[in-house]
């Protein structure tokens, strides 16, 4: 199973990332997770990028890029699925990772979209913060991820839904009750689907409108 996440700041992409790929056995490539470990290894990479994710800001697309090739090789050579988490989070980390799928003969099978509002989302970051102690985690950091999000990242949802892969989920409910709808929905479509096949590539009937869970 072969799966990108596109979700706001503390709508669950991490956890449900990690859960999907438990599920299906496949790597969860988490560049958030992979950013901060390098920055906590103090590696030249985690130097350069720290201040920009205590700021919220993103890190420029080549340095994400060029980390998530290396985990996609990785991936390839261990099967070939893959959950995708932060990644892309804008059009141009969207139509990289589109060419880097098609070079490796592994593009996403699935974009799946978790939808949260903004008040909803801030008060389960400022909740995470006291519990986890993330440097992002502060009140004008969240605002300034949460501008991001809505500002560069969820415009990339629409041309999912072009591509006919998007799978919207609705974020808002309990953790639990949002796992078992998007399993349910990837095993639907899992077993539906040619490993090696793309939902566009199986045309209009399958996957041109774009389908909703709630
Ligand atoms: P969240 O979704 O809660 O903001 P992440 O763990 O996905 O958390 O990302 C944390 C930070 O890592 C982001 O605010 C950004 O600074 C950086 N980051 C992660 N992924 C990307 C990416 N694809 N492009 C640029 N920056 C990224």
């Amino acid at each position: 199973m072969r799966v990108l996440m596109i979700a706001p700041p503390g709508a669950g992409k991490g956890a449900q990332g990690a859960l999907i790929a438990a599920h299906f056995g496949v790597p969860h490539i988490a560049t958030g997770d992979l950013l901060r470990e390098h920055v906590a290894r103090q590696t030249e990479l985690g130097q350069a990028v720290r201040r920009q994710l205590e700021r919220g800001e993103l890190v420029p697309d080549t340095v994400v890029l060029d980390m998530v090739r290396e985990a996609a090789i990785a991936a390839k050579a261990a099967g070939g699925g893959y959950v995708l988490d932060g990644i892309p989070r804008n059009m141009t980390q969207a139509r990289a990772l589109y060419a880097l799928g098609l070079e490796l003969g592994m593009t996403a099978q699935v974009a799946l979209h978790l939808q949260a509002d903004d008040r909803e989302l801030m008060r389960r970051l400022l909740a995470r913060a006291m519990l986890e102690g993330r440097s992002d985690d502060t009140e004008e950091v969240i605002r300034q991820r949460l501008k991001l999000y809505h500002a560069v990242t969820h415009p990339i949802v629409a041309w999912y839904g072009e591509r006919g892969i998007l799978l919207s989920v609705d974020g808002m409910r309990p953790v639990a009750e949002v796992s078992r709808d998007i399993l349910a929905a990837l095993e639907a479509m899992h077993h539906r689907l040619p490993p090696e096949m793309d939902l566009a590539s199986l045309g209009p009937a399958f996957g041109h409108a774009s389908r909703e869970v709630s």
